[in-house]
């Protein structure tokens, strides 16, 4: 090691629920964790403004405060909350080994665990009028807001699996929904459909895509058009909901990591470890299914604990590790 070069026993990239309850369980470890924070510090709940369903907050609370209170749990305890971005990372391949990570494109840190909770980017339309009114009834997360737009008319673009549970979800709770399909067919699964079919209170329209969303400070209505006639028709709807895809944030560890086809990080079954000994992921990078702040929390807990026992073993025994 170089005298520039710092060496980390836990380093957690990412600042989202994952990575501070991760730190929090690793400074009160001993761990000595270093969270970098990434350029969303925070996480994604950090662009919403009411949460209603983490456990403790009986009167709901807004994102980026409940950020601040879990960075300051995590600090509490000792960790270290830097600003920085990982930007390149070489990962050992040997248990016990040192994997070193590029801060920035600039300073490389080593580390002797690595715990990646770098999240995932909730893909958007990226028209103005719904990045303009993004919180104000536009969301991409049904489970986490429809609740907010119960016995109203709302409207979900999407036509996957993943956009047939949320139309379901809302068809639940809302009044009406409107799902927008881009084809004149959908891509979720012959089950998925056959419950989207079913559903009364849900109307779906093939060939159609937002041509704006309209309202000032909140959404009021939908211009839709068709996009094989060009015709155009408003609709009137309070919520927005975008279903098209999320893309998890772990291309630097593409090559390295076991991954799955759309890039979500592969964990042993009831574990958050990788292919790779000491680096362990957790939360949304490495979960497609769940996506919610509580289990990000949870498996970051997890991955403390996989970190923590991983590096006991390695104190103690270093060439039994598998
Ligand atoms: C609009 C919206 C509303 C939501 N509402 C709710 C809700 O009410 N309830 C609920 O349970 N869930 C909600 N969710 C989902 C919830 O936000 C996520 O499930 C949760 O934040 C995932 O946590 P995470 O820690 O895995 O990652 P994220 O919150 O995505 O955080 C990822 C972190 O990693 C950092 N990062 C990324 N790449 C790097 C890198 N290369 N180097 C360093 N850091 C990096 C980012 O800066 C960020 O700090 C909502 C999501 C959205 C988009």
């Amino acid at each position: 090691m170089s005298e520039n070069t710092e060496r980390l026993k836990t380093m957690i990239i990412g600042s989202g629920p994952a990575g501070y309850t991760a730190a929090i369980y690793a400074a009160r470890a001993d761990l000595k964790p270093v969270v970098y924070t990434g350029l969303e510090p925070g996480g994604q709940l950090t662009t919403t403004t009411e949460v209603d369903n983490f456990p403790g907050y009986p009167d709901g609370i807004d994102g980026p405060s409940m950020m601040v209170e879990l960075q300051q749990q995590a600090e509490r305890f000792g960790t270290e909350v830097r600003m920085g971005r990982a930007t390149a990372v070489e990962l050992s391949d040997e248990a016990g080994g040192i994997h070193k990570v590029t801060i920035d494109e600039d300073k490389v840190v080593e580390a002797e665990t690595i715990i990646i909770s770098t999240g995932a980017t909730a893909k958007y339309l990226n028209i103005p009028s719904e990045q303009r009114l993004r919180g104000g009834g536009v969301s991409a997360c049904a489970v986490c807001d429809g609740f907010f737009y119960k016995g109203q008319d709302v409207a979900i673009v999407g036509a996957g699996d993943t956009a047939a549970e949320e139309a379901s979800y809302l068809a639940n709770i809302c009044n009406k929904v409107t799902m927008l399909v881009r084809k004149d067919y959908m891509r979720a699964s012959k089950a998925m459909q056959h419950r989207v079919d079913s559903l009364k209170n849900l109307e779906i329209r093939y060939n159609s895509e937002v041509d704006e969303v309209l309202g000032d400070q909140v959404v009021e209505g939908l211009r839709i058009v068709n996009n094989q006639t060009g015709e155009k028709e408003e609709i009137a709807i309070t919520g927005l909901f975008i279903a098209i895809g999320h893309k998890p944030n772990t291309d630097i560890f593409k090559g390295q990591l076991d991954m799955d086809e759309t890039g979500y990080i592969i964990t042993e079954a009831k574990s958050t470890k990788t292919n790779k000994p000491g680096v362990f992921a957790s939360g949304d990078a490495q979960d497609k299914i769940y996506r919610q702040a509580v289990t990000a929390a949870g498996t970051g807990c997890m991955a403390a604990l996989d970190a923590e026992r991983y590096l006991a073993t390695i104190e103690a025994a270093p060439e039994e590790v598998v």
